[in-house]
């Protein structure tokens, strides 16, 4: 079977509704098929300080989401970056491949940067294209599930794996960014054309997999709609709307034309009142299954250990190879 690798930062409480109908949802169909690894990249967090009982407490809370999503820690691989040190390791392999301008033209560093100026960011933000095609190539993956935005860094790493390959000899993969269809793209429900995001500006425009039922329909129920007040599906002229038409097609299976249809002649706030419906039936049991394996830190732990060491049998074979290839003198 093909080998996938995926992860999703711990940046934030909790995951979204973006993150997991873009992301989350396409892994647990995934690990049917593929040999899945999925992982925590907390030491992509820290490129941005975090206060250090926020950052453990969020890596434990998005092993828990991704599990209470769907992720099966005994069919995946489950594990937190920094507990496999060849992360690290590898890095430095792929950051002294890397040329400054190469790494000068990452789109994401650009506008991670744009407010503060690059002057204020942390050198890691800038070499952290370089940790995540080491994060990739450590397990040499044939995919790499991204959305469009991380499309330009599997192409790095495919790059920097061409190149090692070419001067040291055969050693890495080359993986192909798997970027799911655009139906799964959701919108901040404040601000309808912009993507839901876990650093938005106002925590209301995202429904996050943790939020209470009251917390959801109350966001929903405040979501920013358009002028006029006909129910149709049109980015163009009516963002608002057609978010909430394509959320509540995703979660319910319904299509939308069929949505379009049942709310004809229907005003916005009973789409509303519906969507928010679906949104509490899909995401409350998620939350509640969440919830209930923070209770145990002790055995998530446990699990993340176990993730671990799986993930190290294989990470540890592919960085002695580079390291041989390299020129690295054996420890004996
Ligand atoms: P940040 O603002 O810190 O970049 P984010 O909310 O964009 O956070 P990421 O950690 O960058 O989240 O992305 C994790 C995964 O979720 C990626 O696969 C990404 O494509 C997907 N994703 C993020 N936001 C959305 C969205 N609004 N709609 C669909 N998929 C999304
Ligand atoms: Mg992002």
């Amino acid at each position: 079977t093909e080998r996938v690798l995926s992860g999703m930062q711990p940046s934030a409480d909790s995951l979204h509704l973006g993150n997991y109908l873009g992301a989350l949802v396409n892994w647990v169909e995934m690990q049917e098929r593929y040999d899945a690894f999925f992982f925590i990249p907390d030491m992509h967090a820290i490129t941005v300080a975090q206060p250090p009982e926020e950052l453990r407490q969020r890596v434990r809370r998005t092993a828990a989401q991704y599990i209470a999503g769907g992720i099966d820690p005994e069919r995946s691989t489950l594990f937190v970056q920094s507990h496999v040190p060849e992360h690290a390791q590898l890095a430095w392999l792929m950051i002294c491949s890397t040329g400054m301008g190469e790494a000068s033209r990452m789109t994401q560093f650009k506008d991670k940067t744009a407010k503060g100026g690059a002057d204020a960011a942390s050198v890691g933000l800038f070499t952290y294209p370089m940790l995540q095609a080491a994060d990739i190539l450590l397990y040499q993956p044939h995919g790499v599930p991204v959305g469009e935005d991380q499309k330009q860094h599997v192409e790095l790493a495919r790059n920097l794996a061409q190149r090692f390959n070419h001067r040291y000899g055969e050693t890495f993969r080359l993986p192909e960014p798997y970027i799911p269809a655009e139906g799964a793209r959701i919108y901040d429900l404040q601000n309808p054309t912009a993507k839901m995001s876990k650093s938005a500006e106002s925590p209301n425009g995202l429904l996050n997999l943790l939020d209470t039922d009251q917390q959801i329909a109350k966001k929903i129920k405040s979501a920013v709609t358009d002028d006029g007040s006909e129910i149709r599906f049109d980015r163009e002229a009516k963002p608002g709307v057609s978010n909430l038409l394509s959320i509540y097609s995703v979660l319910s299976g319904t299509t939308i034309d069929e949505l379009v249809a049942e709310y004809e002649g229907k005003m916005y706030g009973h789409l509303k009142v519906d969507l928010a419906d679906v949104v509490v039936a899909k995401l409350g049991p998620v939350r509640d299954r969440a919830e209930e394996l923070l209770r145990d830190p002790a055995e998530l732990d446990a699990l993340l250990a176990k993730g671990a060491a799986k993930a190290r049998s294989v990470a540890s074979e592919t960085l002695a190879q580079a390291y041989d290839r390299i020129g690295f003198l054996p420890a004996g």
